[in-house]
């Protein structure tokens, strides 16, 4: 049995698979905000109770935004900023008592949505996600492909391509510098652009809806949306020029997103037209946490 564990900035979920992939359980519980110790209490927690109910162990796979630094093996880059400088890996590893994978979240939902999703046919796969943060991997072959610095895919820490006078120096980034594709495209993002219409403070989710509902001011800022998405993608499509760019993360699922995003993409790529197939994730909100699980190969799971 494969566990997999997606710690994410809102909600931890935690997902058994057995050795063909079928889905045995999965749960779900929210993020102890900026408590390091309780988070690495609710991972142990979430192992424990589906370890027990289905009377076996299994081989643990971590999800996390970040990577671990080449330099000193501790959490970097994660926008949940409690889990930078931490050794994740070694502290479940103590407190579960066995070997833990841990890898990049976007690098995860990349590799599941490869092996058996939306890139399932498809050679060089750019997986991106839409959520608390704005992340990417890049997976070729079904292979994760991680970069001499772990830093492959990280698309959302680059400055937003061609910005316009509004958009410039563009919002503090946790990172440290301003205006990077994060600060536009997180959920964050989309409800500061709506509250700076608006005067109201409504959630990426929230927004979508009221949009659906034919709210202008919504549909205003999801037309602005896509427009950033647009020339995130293609700025990064001149580099990369994947197959097939997988859409994941809570947005992802906002249906007015998908229209017209190839259209609005040529008005910015390095060429006449664009052959890039756009997917959204076919495994949703479970992506990312099946491909942690799939970090340990069949046979190392069955050892356990
Ligand atoms: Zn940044």
């Amino acid at each position: 049995m494969r566990l997999g564990v997606d710690l994410g900035g809102t909600k931890i979920e935690a997902i058994a698979l057995d050795d063909g992939g079928a889905t045995l359980t999965r749960r779900r519980v929210a993020t102890p905000g900026g408590d390091y110790a309780a988070t690495l209490s609710a991972v142990d927690e979430l192992i424990k109770t589906i370890e027990n109910d289905l009377s076996r162990k299994g081989s643990v796979g971590i999800g996390c935004p970040g990577a671990l630094s080449p330099r000193t093996g501790l959490i970097k880059n994660a926008n949940s900023t409690v889990l930078n400088g931490k050794a994740l890996d070694k502290d479940l590893s103590r407190i579960l008592n066995r070997p833990v994978r841990l890898e990049n979240d976007a690098n995860c939902f990349a590799l599941s949505e490869a092996i058996d999703g939306a890139g399932r046919h498809e050679k060089l796969v750019f997986g991106i996600i839409l959520g608390t943060g704005v992340g990417g991997g890049l997976v070729i072959d079904k292979a994760v492909i991680r970069g001499r610095n772990k830093l492959t895919g990280e698309w959302g820490h680059n400055l937003l391509p061609w910005p316009r006078h509004t958009e410039w120096p563009g919002p503090q980034c946790y990172c440290g510098k301003t205006g990077c594709i994060e600060t536009f495209l997180s959920g964050s993002g989309l409800s500061r652009d709506y509250e700076g219409l608006a005067g109201q403070d409504l959630s990426a989710e929230e927004i979508s809806l009221a949009a659906d509902a034919g709210d202008s001011k919504a549909l205003e800022c999801l037309v602005r949306y896509q427009d950033r998405l647009a020339r995130g993608l293609a700025s990064m499509i001149n580099i990369v020029d994947p197959d097939a760019i997988i859409l994941g993360g809570g947005l992802s699922n906002s249906e007015n997103l998908y229209d017209d995003l190839i259209a609005n993409i040529e008005r910015y790529v390095f060429s006449d037209a664009i052959d890039t197939k756009i997917y959204r994730a076919v495994h949703g909100d479970s992506s990312g946490v099946r491909g942690v699980a799939w970090l340990w190969p069949k046979d190392m799971s069955e050892q356990r």
